[in-house]
């Protein structure tokens, strides 16, 4: 029987993200893949494991759960490949330990996720690996900084926290003509809004911890690889032994069902709220990339189909004491890491590891994950937040 993915790129993302990754008819016809749990797969005799030649191998390799996954991200990313492993900053880690050696140079984009660049400033520098963070505005002068030793350029659109756009492109061009391997953490654009290999990018990178798992319950990463590099990367990670959990991987299948209704309302509400901050008097700056105010804003428009939930804003003046007032009055957003989820979540971004891409300096700079409350009543909860601050005098 033909199922509705066997000729799936006369579909359209919406469509593939429903039917994507596995066919019901392969499983007596259930609509969800079955969760397997599993150590021990039997061979049925010597001479087909002495050749391995048998579908699944052993649990770590990958079931029939964590296969339906990988081939739903594969299709939404046009990818050769994909693994999955236990948390974002794992599909961050295992690429670069699988293309950095002792001795090469690694240039990653200075707006990046912070536990990135603690990673790269931990265990890749006492690797012996040379780290050089590169402003995001650098553009065309990213080739400037390639050295005969650079093996990866890592970049992350838009950046963590302060949202810097930058032309994909041409610094995935960069890399590839420098035989360096170019890597993107997608977390928050979601292979809907944004699909790096066809911008030339080698490895596309996301925590499902975010949007594809959508309710705040699981953690989990993948990366999604190009012919060319897919095989070295799957080595790592079996080299490393990590693999996702098949309950884990289910959910996140379970969420891509639904991932672009409920990103198509982040992103309503959260402009909703941007563009509403962007006229409040208590606000200097609101760093959205879909605002035309936003600097890097022809850049998104340009590359990306949408924009999500998660944007901040500067506080017009003060300091931490005024940062926490605001976000003490808050009662509906919530005061925790993360991101993604159903729930609507504040914090203060902490800016000081940046080297080019500098904080703000008109006050603090709160960052807003948008939930799918009532916006409305999101509105009311910020100008609580405005209130306290006024309250200081
Ligand atoms: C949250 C996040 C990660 C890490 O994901 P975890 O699953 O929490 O480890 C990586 N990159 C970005 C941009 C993130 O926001």
């Amino acid at each position: 029987m033909s199922s509705p993915t066997d000729n799936k790129h006369q579909f359209r993302a919406s469509t593939r993200l429903i039917h994507a990754g596995y066919d019901p008819h392969e499983y007596h016809g259930f609509v969800n893949p079955p969760v397997v749990h599993a150590s021990t797969v039997l061979f049925p005799d010597a001479a087909t494991m002495r050749r391995r030649d048998h579908s699944y191998l052993y649990g770590l390799r990958g079931t029939p759960t964590t296969d339906a996954l990988e081939a739903a991200l594969d299709d939404l990313e046009g990818s050769a490949g994909t693994i999955l492993v236990p948390s974002g900053l794992a599909a961050i880690s295992i690429p670069l330990l699988a293309f950095l050696s002792h001795g090469d140079h690694c240039l990653v984009i200075d707006s990046v996720y912070g536990p990135t660049r603690h990673f790269c400033d931990t265990l890749l520098t006492r690797m012996g690996v040379e780290v050089e963070y590169f402003d995001p505005a650098i553009g065309a002068g990213l080739k400037d900084l390639m050295r005969d030793t650079t093996r990866v350029v890592f970049l992350e659109a838009p950046g963590s926290n302060t949202f810097e756009m930058i032309d994909i492109r041409v610094m995935a061009d960069i890399a590839r003509a420098g035989n360096a391997v170019s890597m993107i953490d997608n977390t928050w654009a979601t292979p809907l809004f944004l699909r790096p290999l066809d911008f030339g990018v080698d490895l596309s990178i996301h925590a499902l911890t975010k949007y594809p798992g959508g309710h705040s319950d699981i953690m989990l990463g993948s990366v999604s690889a190009t012919a060319a590099t897919y095989t070295r990367l799957r080595e790592a990670q079996m080299q490393i032994g990590i693999n996702a959990a098949p309950d884990d991987a289910y959910l996140a299948i379970r969420g891509l069902k639904t991932m672009e209704v409920r990103l198509r309302a982040h992103e309503r509400a959260a402009l909703r709220l941007a563009h509403w901050l962007e006229g409040h008097s208590g606000v200097a700056r609101v760093l959205h990339p879909a605002l035309p105010s936003f600097p890097g804003h022809g850049l998104w428009k340009r590359q990306f189909k949408g924009a999500s939930g998660l944007f901040s804003f500067v506080l017009d003046g003060g300091g931490n004491r005024e940062a926490d007032a605001f976000l003490d009055a808050l009662r509906i957003f919530g005061l925790g890491y993360s991101w993604g989820g159903f729930e609507s979540l504040a914090l203060q971004v902490d800016l000081s590891d940046r080297l080019f891409a500098k904080a703000p300096t008109e006050g603090p700079v709160i960052r807003l994950q948008v939930g799918l409350e009532n916006v409305d009543d999101l509105q009311e909860d910020l100008e609580a937040g405005f209130a306290a601050i006024s309250a200081i005098g």
